[in-house]
């Protein structure tokens, strides 16, 4: 299965460098960054952030892993130790139903902002969330916007994990935007690309760790859900920066080699990733890992954004750790503008 899956990507890319020639273009690349509108940055500027996330990120995260390995008592980290609790506990509960998890989000937002907990209340005065898991669902979560209201729906897939914590004030982000523009003339401006929506979203899921207590009452957990969110936070870069360098190289070189793509995803994600793992006796598996990013098959070149706007929501988050109700204001009115 996997060799069909390379053979299929081998075409895949084929045909996209075919695309791009017709279109004018040097290569796919080129193509794509036209694509997608990216008249404000360029490739050199997107190569220059891979090599600063090494710089700066990927030290921090030897560092996470290190103390890992530490509080696992380990002489090495294998792959499958990068993902349990090192201390063993079990996973964080912070609720139990659809219904819990909605308010305690709404006292979140309200004690941020009235405004912001008043959006949740439209929604839920309106039907517009189907938030539980249950037999049957489509999986995924994600906020709707409805442009005629002007009032979104958010669907997901809640259990009573922190990741659901988390997916719920991100889409409450998402919501917040979709509000703040519902008044725009146009509606092509209610729908910004993604380096700006997700923004909002990440903006929201760090502004409001100051107030998580509402699902942790437990100090001990409380510090636990903030440090392991803001480990992924950190996280998120280098497999960002992964991703995306290898994307570049693949559309720079599209007559490449299956052995040659496996060698040089294998150098990329050594370069950002796992850096003290041993991966000894599992290294034939190594370079099919990329095949778990959907985004390489369908969205191509996209996935960049999502390293932009975590920077620009730490950004936000530095401002409003310095003066929140300020921070705050300033979120508003620039999400306001589209
Ligand atoms: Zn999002």
């Amino acid at each position: 299965l996997v060799a069909q899956l390379h053979q299929l990507f081998t075409e895949l890319v084929q045909l996209r460098h075919q695309v791009a020639l017709n279109a004018g273009f040097a290569n796919f690349r080129d193509y794509m960054f036209a694509a997608l509108g990216r008249f404000d940055y360029t490739p050199e500027d997107t190569f220059n952030f891979h090599a600063a996330i090494r710089a700066t990120v990927v030290p921090l995260i030897d560092e996470f892993d290190d103390a890992r390995r530490r509080a696992l008592a380990l002489s090495t980290l294998r792959p499958w130790d990068l993902d349990v609790d090192p201390s063993g506990k079990p996973p964080l509960r912070p609720f139990q139903t659809g219904e819990e998890l909605l308010e305690k989000t709404i006292t979140v937002f309200q004690r941020l902002d009235p405004f912001l907990g008043q959006c949740l209340t439209t929604m839920r005065q309106m039907g517009h969330l189907d938030l539980e898991s249950r037999k049957g669902k489509a999986p995924g979560g994600y906020n709707y916007p409805l442009d005629e209201t002007g009032v979104p729906f958010i669907f997901m897939n809640a259990t009573s994990s922190l990741r659901d914590v988390v997916t719920m004030l991100h889409e409450g982000g998402h919501a917040v935007h979709s509000f703040l523009t519902r008044r725009l003339p146009l509606s092509a401006d209610k729908h910004p690309p993604s380096e700006v929506a997700e923004l909002a979203s990440m903006s929201m899921e760090l502004m409001s760790m100051d107030h998580w207590d509402v699902f942790f009452s437990d100090p001990a957990e409380l510090r636990r859900a903030k440090k392991t969110h803001l480990e992924g936070v950190l996280e998120t870069f280098p497999w960002v920066a992964t991703i995306d360098k290898f994307q570049h190289w693949i559309y720079e070189n599209p007559d490449h080699t299956e052995a040659q793509r496996h060698q040089r995803w294998t150098q990329i994600f050594q370069e950002f990733n796992q850096r003290s793992v041993s991966w000894s006796g599992l290294e034939k598996f190594r370079p099919y890992l990329w095949q778990k990013q959907l985004h390489l098959y369908e969205v191509p070149f996209y996935y960049i954004e999502y390293a932009l706007a975590q920077l620009g929501a730490i950004a936000v988050w530095r401002n409003f750790r310095q003066d929140p109700a300020a921070a705050l204001a300033g979120y508003q009115q620039a999400l306001a503008l589209g």
